[in-house]
Order: structure tokens, then C-alpha cells, then sequence
């Protein structure tokens, strides 16, 4: 049953979606890009054993994880903002640097939350489709011209990295901020931090909630210069990380960076096994430098109904934005995306999409 909408409402929200993920839980749920090899050990040591004072607020700005992210980054303190996860932190940024009504560019296809973060903000998310190789169309995204531009390397969900070269031309293009996700930088083992001292322009976006292990601390930040740091800040608010979130957060990274590396090892290994299986089957998945896969499909929404039938939970994407050519508009831009997890897991996906095979 939906709620009717309240006669106060603001008619501008009538688009937004309530976010509605299905919440029921599956043997595997490979639908989210989350850890599926859990959190950090150090982290959830420190969280249970935690006498931290909950009736006290936390550092208004979170002091001490800046410190912590800046030396894992190589930067100073100064170029870090952190936040309630990356959403908070994108969500910020958008606000922070855009006019109501200015529009922001949005490579499509990618994150779902940002169209819906430039519209809660009143913005005009203008969508410019990739390339054929699932790349920034450089010359469609300058054309905006727009005050932000949005891209995601490696991309969600195509997970493949946008060029370098790609990305170095909007920077020099952009009449204003250009926002780089990076929240799968850590399975890609490339960034475009060394770029953050040559752009003034540029706020690189992370999350711990993918290689840490750590989205249900709700824990991401930011990049950038200090000029830029500065403003998200403002626009974010004071005391969005709460104490034992910042001190939890903090001893995975002075901690847990084995453990991560460990995973992170897992995790390349198996997905290329993965895709190797899929090919075998007559698929053609993706090449992805992250943990997801994304699996051009016919019917990915019915596929998906029936997998978690079985107790298999996936991403269906029923219509991405896919360029002629691509393997991606072979489906009609109907398509799948998958966490890599344990092998286990892996293969009992495999044996489930057996059916579908073409
Ligand atoms: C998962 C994800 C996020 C959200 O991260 P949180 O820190 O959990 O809010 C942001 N951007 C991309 C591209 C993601 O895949």
C-alpha cells in the first residue's frame, strides 16, 4: 500500500523514490558490491569492546579519521572531508557547488543515487551516455557545460575504469566542479589522487563500505584541495560520524590493511575465474577491475524473480544506456550485476544461470 502524499509536500520530491531495496535475506545475496567476507577484524574488535560515552557528541568534523584517511590517501588532513558513507559525502558536494537550477552531467550509466542527490538538491541532472568502450564521452559531457560533473571510475555498474586521458580532458574542460567516485578504488589498485594537487576542481568521492567491510558504519569521504574541503564541509554539517563509528573506522586503517589486501587478492582471483565460466557458458561479461561483474542478460529483472527463488540474490538492470555496438546493446542494455564473493558462492551462481544460457 503507498501513502498518500502529504498536501504539504514539496512538489519538486514527487519524483524521488523512496529507496526500497528488497530487504528479504537470501543464502547469497550478491546484490549489493558489499564484503562478502565480512568486516575487519580490528574494526569489530574495537566496536564490541568500545566504552566510548554515548551521551557525548563526537569530534564535530571527525578529526581523528581525517588524520588516519589522510596518511592511507598520502595527503594532508586538510584535503579530507568525511561522512555519514559516500552518500552523505556526494550529497554535500552536489550542494555545495550548484546554484538551484544549475544542472549537473552524469555519465549513464552509473551510481542511481545521483540523479536523485541533484534533484533532493534542486538540480537538473542532464545524463550523458558512454561510449561504445563504456567510456566518458568526453566532448557530449564539456558540451553541458554544466557547474558539476559526475563520473565513477571504475564505473557501477559497467566496472570498468574511464581512460585516463578521458578523465584529465574533462578536468581541463570543466567550467566547474568535477566529481570522480572512486568507491571501488581499492580492487581497481589505480586512482586519480595524484591529480588532486594538479586540479583545484577536482573532489575524488570513496566509501569504506565496499574493500573495508564497513557499510554498516557508514563511514566515506573525500578528496580533494583544501579550498574545496573546506566547502563540503559547510555544506555537510557538523557531527555527521558518530564516536564509535570514527574510533572503529580508524583501527581498520591502522589495522586492517592485510586483512583488506588479503580480500581484495580473493576477490580478482575469483572474479576472473567467474567470467572465464561465464564465457565458457557463451555469456559475454564485462571486463571488471572491481568486485562486481556486470553480465549483459535478456530479461535480467525475470532472471533475477527466478534466481532468488533458489535463494540467489543479483542486481537486475532492465534497460541501461548502452551505445551501438557494445556488448551491452546486444540485450538491449538488459543486464545483470554481481558481487564477486567466495568461490562457493560463485559456483552455485554459475549453476543457476546454467538455464539461461543463450
Ligand atoms: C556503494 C557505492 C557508493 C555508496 O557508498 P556508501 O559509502 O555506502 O554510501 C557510492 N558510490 C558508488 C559508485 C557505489 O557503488
Amino acid at each position: 500500500m503507498t501513502t498518500p502524499r502529504s498536501e504539504l509536500a514539496r512538489d519538486a520530491y514527487a519524483t524521488i523514490p523512496i529507496y526500497t531495496p528488497d530487504e528479504t535475506e537470501y543464502a547469497i545475496d550478491l546484490s549489493d558490491n558489499s564484503n562478502q567476507w565480512g568486516g575487519p577484524p580490528t574494526a569489530e574488535r574495537v566496536m564490541r569492546e568500545s566504552r566510548e560515552s554515548l551521551a557525548r557528541y563526537p569530534d564535530t568534523y571527525s578529526r581523528m579519521l581525517k588524520d588516519a584517511l589522510a596518511e592511507y590517501a598520502g595527503v594532508s588532513s586538510d584535503n579530507i572531508v568525511v561522512g555519514c558513507g559516500s552518500d552523505d559525502v556526494l550529497d554535500a558536494a552536489i550542494r555545495a557547488f550548484a546554484e538551484p537550477g544549475d544542472k549537473v552531467a552524469i555519465i549513464d550509466p552509473t551510481f542511481v543515487m545521483i540523479p536523485v542527490f541533484s534533484k533532493l538538491n534542486s538540480l537538473k541532472p542532464v545524463m550523458v551516455p558512454i561510449t561504445a568502450d563504456y567510456d566518458v564521452d568526453v566532448p557530449a559531457m564539456l558540451a553541458t557545460n554544466a557547474k558539476i560533473m559526475y563520473l565513477c571510475s571504475p564505473n557501477n555498474p559497467t566496472g570498468k575504469p574511464l581512460k585516463r586521458e578521458s578523465i584529465e580532458a574533462v578536468l581541463q574542460g570543466a567550467p566547474g566542479l568535477v566529481l570522480i567516485d572512486e568507491a571501488y578504488a581499492e580492487f581497481a589498485g589505480a586512482n586519480c589522487v595524484d591529480l588532486v594537487s594538479k586540479y583545484d576542481r577536482l573532489l575524488i568521492a570513496r566509501t569504506m563500505s565496499k574493500a573495508f567491510g564497513l557499510a554498516g558504519l557508514r563511514i566515506g569521504y573525500a578528496i580533494g584541495a583544501s579550498s574545496l574541503i573546506r566547502e563540503v564541509e559547510r555544506s555537510r554539517g557538523p557531527y555527521k560520524v558518530g564516536r564509535i563509528a570514527e574510533r572503529a573506522a580508524v583501527a581498520a586503517l591502522k589495522n586492517d590493511l592485510p586483512w583488506m589486501q588479503g580480500i581484495i587478492a580473493e576477490a580478482r582471483e575469483n572474479r576472473e575465474k567467474f567470467r572465464t565460466a561465464l564465457q565458457a557458458m557463451g555469456f559475454k561479461p564485462l571486463p571488471s577491475t572491481t568486485n562486481f561483474i556486470l553480465l549483459p542478460i535478456k530479461d535480467a529483472v525475470k532472471v533475477a524473480a527466478d534466481l532468488r527463488k533458489k535463494g540467489i540474490s543479483l542486481r537486475p538492470f532492465p534497460k541501461l544506456a548502452c551505445a551501438p555496438g557494445s556488448d551491452l546493446a546486444e540485450t538491449d542494455g538488459s543486464a545483470m550485476r554481481i558481487t564477486i564473493g567466495k568461490w562457493d558462492d560463485m559456483q552455485k551462481t554459475l549453476d543457476a544461470l546454467k538455464e539461461f544460457t543463450a
